[in-house]
């Protein structure tokens, strides 16, 4: 049988906090329930905002509430030829386009389109991005590359989907104890075209996590509910690249005194803050509630 594995997956942009603390120990409590694996990755595509401090300082942290990771840790920035390998493959299945529209272009195609108040928006409010270049001609596409023009590859969604077929739930845990699961349909539609690799970055988010997660052998995502409908995107993708898929638990939000998701900049909730105010490991594991 094959071990269950979880991995806790944080980007070295900032400080770990105690939501990322709750995130960890949870997916270490049910590694240890079920006799499995727990692997930390480090996601830092992002290559200007993620430094070496910030990874240092995440590991520290991690030390000191005691998560124990296998090494070596998986370092996203160390593995783009394998993202471009996947988007080689979306290329080749005619489901991404390159994207030349700047975001001021995007404002001006909404603006001039006559339906700007009706514009649809993605599920956290931003404008879904004109679809016009989807029909652009391979000539037209060459002609503006090599003309310099800076691109992303976006995902043709609709395009994405028919190609995907019908099979886009995927399986989410209800609750903690890994008993009980329900089907979740996947609705990446609500995020139209999204962008599977960037300008400046050659991959995304969503391309590096379900590379990664399928390379990696991941059998249980635990993450945060900020995440959950990230998961659809991400359920399509998998289905493209024919990658196996995991199942998720997307657990509770720990939210700041005033009732807010915390962020990286709060000091006050950051887990070197609390170690240097002087609380101990169980200290954080009860504010937690774990
Ligand atoms: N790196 C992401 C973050 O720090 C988490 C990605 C994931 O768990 O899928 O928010």
């Amino acid at each position: 049988m094959t071990l269950l594995t979880f991995r806790f997956a944080p980007s070295p942009n900032g400080a770990l906090h105690l939501g990322h603390a709750y995130s960890a120990l949870l997916n270490r409590e049910l590694a240890r329930q079920a006799g499995g694996r727990l692997l930390l990755r480090i996601e830092d595509i992002d290559i200007a905002r993620s430094t070496p401090p910030f990874e240092a300082a995440i590991l520290r942290d991690l030390e000191w509430l005691g998560i124990e990771w296998e090494t070596p840790v998986r370092r996203q920035s160390e593995h783009f030829a394998d993202y471009h390998a996947a988007l080689d493959r979306l290329i080749a299945q005619g489901v991404v386009y390159p994207a030349f529209l700047s975001r001021g272009d995007i404002r001006a195609v909404i603006a001039d389109s006559g339906r700007a108040a009706t514009w649809p928006r993605d599920p956290d409010g931003a404008p879904l991005y004109p679809t016009g270049e989807r029909e652009l001609s391979t000539r037209e596409r060459r002609r503006r590359v090599d003309d310099g023009q800076p691109f992303a590859w976006r995902l043709n969604v609709d395009a994405a989907r028919e190609q995907a077929g019908k099979d886009l739930a995927w399986e989410e845990f209800t609750d903690e104890t890994l008993s009980t699961v329900r089907q979740v349909e996947a609705r990446p539609q609500d995020w139209g075209d999204v962008i599977v690799a960037r300008r400046d970055i050659p991959t995304s988010y969503h391309l590096a996590v379900v590379v990664d997660d399928a390379l990696q052998g991941v059998s249980h995502v635990v993450r945060g509910k900020d995440l959950y409908l990230a998961t659809s995107v991400q359920r399509l993708l998998q289905q493209l690249l024919g990658l196996p898929r995991p199942r998720y638990l997307h657990h509770r939000l720990i939210l700041g005194p005033d009732g807010r998701k915390l962020s990286k900049s709060l000091r006050d909730t950051g887990l070197a803050a609390l170690r240097e105010s002087g609380m101990a490991p169980a200290g954080v594991k009860a504010l937690v509630g774990l």
